[in-house]
């Protein structure tokens, strides 16, 4: 185990301290950095958390590479959508949204947080219910899409109901070929979900909005907390590495390696659905009682 980032004199054992870490983020501002490993809670598979399985998603590249890849995107989507929009945030997601947070940043696409009622939220990499047309920018609702994909596709749901289907809108499936994908109704444009694919990049204006919020911890004695998230993709390591530079505590909350563990004051091989509860019943009550 590296000690680089650490506190001078603590010592690892003293960074799994689950004490110390709740008291740390029990008062003062907060920022959240969340992943995957909040939702899995609620059903949606982790595909980097410990024993997913190895899976390649569409990239953008390919996406826009012609009508084959977006027959191919958008038929395994309409198989995987259902369970997707079943799926309902869990007590992690809870937590979150009371903890009184200056902001909640999430990688995770699926709107759980919204639908936790969190005030302060940037979808980073987007919403998997929101559809965007790449030629004219209109967005759109998944949901209709979705009554638009059935019309255009009658029984073909049903046909390959046995595939095993996976909720953000990947399932696997050989030949699409025979898949009618709608167009965009304004323009006739090709239509994508809007969330940022690998090799796409986060909108820059959602990205300096949250390295606001990170960066005015630093002023403020705030701290940001990562809860479920490996921090594989360079779009999330960057808010922790910009806390670490500017002095701001980071604590982790996450099963398993991070690519953020150098770096954080407090590192919890605990699950998010136990762990933030406990927070938020601390914060409020600190609130509450004016300390
Ligand atoms: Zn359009």
């Amino acid at each position: 185990m590296t000690l680089v980032g650490q506190r001078p004199g603590q010592r690892p054992r003293e960074r799994s301290d689950q004490r110390a870490a709740l008291d740390l983020c029990a008062s003062g501002p907060l920022v959240l950095l969340t992943g995957a490993g909040l939702s899995t809670d609620s059903g949606i598979p982790d595909y980097r958390g410990p024993g997913a399985p190895a899976r390649m998603p569409m990239t953008y590249q390919e996406f826009v590479s012609g009508p084959a890849a977006q027959q191919r995107y958008w038929a395994r989507s309409h198989l995987g959508w259902s369970r997707m929009r079943r799926a309902a945030p869990n007590a992690g997601h809870r937590a979150v949204a009371a903890l009184g947070a200056e902001l909640v940043i999430t990688q995770n696409v699926d709107g759980l947080h919204e639908a936790a009622g969190t005030p302060a939220l940037v979808a980073l990499h987007g919403r998997i219910a929101d559809v965007i047309c790449l030629a004219c920018r209109r967005t759109t609702p998944r949901s209709v899409l979705q009554r638009r994909l059935e019309d255009a596709n009658p029984g073909w749901a049903a046909r390959h109901a046995d595939v095993a289907s996976r909720p953000d809108g990947d399932v696997d499936l050989d030949d699409t070929s025979d898949f009618v994908v709608p167009a965009c109704e304004d323009c006739g444009g090709p239509l994508k979900p809007d969330v940022v694919f690998f090799g796409e990049n986060v909108p820059r204006p959602r990205v300096e909005r949250c390295y606001a919020a990170v960066e005015a911890l630093a002023d403020t004695g705030g701290t940001l907390l990562v809860a479920g998230s490996s921090l594989t993709v360079m779009s999330g390591l960057r808010f922790v590495r910009r806390a670490a530079q500017r002095g701001v505590p980071v604590v982790i909350v996450n099963r398993g390696p991070t690519r953020g563990d150098e770096l954080a004051s407090y590192k919890l091989e605990v699950g998010t659905g136990d762990w933030l509860p406990a927070l938020a019943a601390v914060r409020d009550c600190r609130i509450h009682h004016g300390m």
